[in-house]
């Protein structure tokens, strides 16, 4: 597909892509798609004409979230997605001839949330990841608990702390405890982590009461993000027995602002580990559920000295997104549109394929090299880490941008 608009090469954002986003323009929010250095106004698109032929309310183009556009439904994504790869690839288009009008320039924009998201769950999705976890947490039973295996293990989130690439979040505050001691100190955590996962958003609701068979779960997902899921370790291990993650882990969570469709995700698509044992028969599904999603992590110093600290796979993950969503639903429990379901975070086999500090530093005890000498076990005040997704096949690349967030002092409880 040649288009008349010059996109770099190599760029997330080729045609093949068309991910959905929401930027924030002369002071409001717009529905928009990145093109490679360029954001498209969906908004100016849809008062252009562009969409008549879409049967949707037109009011859905220019909502400062995409849940009513996503509530259209898999065609209009579809639709929208073709006339636009239509308008791209044709000279005298008339995104073509109004470009001035509905292009923004994608460096130096704002982006905003793109979805309202009313909840959030996290799973707990890779094996090596709670493996290493298991090991480090209770190294006196075996890693893997009893059931890991068997139920796509998760933990309802905090949504109204999700936030866009960029913001910044202060060190969080809390209870720990130090080893052999039997009363906790209180204080700024300091071993404030991240976690490599991605995240789908809910693309079509189910009704309470009414389970999603795993032959239809991909068709209930919009589309997929970068997603950090910031932990503060500390505060994490003294908390979390017997109910789990709570305010380790809700202080904040980072989304990337561009979400890439399932459509433009296909070519991607992959076998899943093998799982064994056998799963129990309402999680078979199709053994191509996952996809092929290559996963840098890069530490930024409060200087901006960078470092590559780890690179995984979205296919590594032992459950895919289909067995997450219809086990979420198997009792009936309802999910709604811009709904967030994170992988929990994504580990491989080798070191270097670690999705958190906390492993990459085996619990602080090999601190992690930086390019300027210096080296971590947790994030220092002023740190950053961005995180860069993009898949690659055949000549056709699509990516996600980054998901960046720094770690704020917090002087003062
Ligand atoms: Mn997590």
């Amino acid at each position: 597909m040649k288009t008349w608009l010059s996109i770099p090469e190599n760029s997330d954002f080729s045609i093949h892509n068309l991910p959905f986003g929401i930027v924030v323009r002369d002071g409001g929010k717009t529905p928009a798609v990145a093109i490679g250095d360029s954001i498209i106004d969906l908004a100016v698109c849809s008062k252009l004409g562009i969409f008549d032929p879409i049967d949707c309310d037109p009011s859905v183009f220019s909502a400062p979230v995409l849940n009513d556009f996503i509530a259209c439904g898999k065609q209009v994504w579809s639709q929208v997605r073709k006339i636009l790869q239509e308008q791209l690839t044709t000279e005298n288009s008339i995104l073509h001839s109004f470009q001035d009008k509905a292009l923004i320039e994608r460096k130096g924009a704002e982006m905003a949330i793109p979805v309202h998201v009313g909840d959030y769950t996290d799973f707990y999705s890779s094996k090596e990841h709670a493996t290493n976890v298991g090991k480090m947490f209770r190294p006196d039973s075996e890693p893997l608990l009893p059931n890991w295996k068997h139920i796509p293990v998760g933990y309802h989130g905090r949504a109204s702390s999700i936030v866009i690439s960029g913001t910044g979040l202060k060190r969080p505050y809390g209870q720990t405890i130090k080893p052999g001691e039997s009363q906790p100190d209180f204080g700024p955590s300091q071993r404030v982590d991240i976690e490599l996962e991605m995240a789908y958003v809910i693309g079509k609701a189910n009704k309470l009461g009414e389970p999603v068979h795993i032959k239809d779960a991909e068709d209930h997902i919009f589309g997929k993000l970068i997603f950090n899921d910031w932990s503060a370790r500390d505060i994490q291990k003294w908390e979390y027995v017997p109910l789990g993650p709570f305010l380790g882990k809700n202080f904040g969570s980072t989304v990337s602002p561009w979400i890439v469709t399932m459509e433009a995700l296909e070519p991607f698509r992959t076998n899943q580990v093998d799982q064994s044992p056998e799963v129990l028969p309402y999680l078979q599904g199709r053994k191509d559920s996952t996809f092929d999603i290559k996963l840098d992590v890069t530490h930024i110093t409060p200087e901006g000295v960078e470092t590559h600290i780890a690179h995984s796979n979205f296919k590594y993950l032992y459950w895919s997104m289909a067995q997450q969503l219809t086990h979420h639903t198997v009792n009936g429990c309802n999910l709604n549109i811009g709904d967030m379901m994170a992988s929990g975070t994504i580990s491989g086999q080798e070191k270097s394929s670690f999705g958190s500090m906390l492993e990459l530093s085996w619990a602080g005890k090999e601190p992690i090299e930086l390019k300027d000498g210096t080296s971590r076990k947790f994030l220092l005040d002023g740190d950053s880490i961005r995180i860069n997704a993009y898949c690659e096949k055949d000549g056709n690349r699509i990516g996600f941008g980054s998901c960046e967030g720094t770690i704020l002092p917090n002087p003062e409880y």
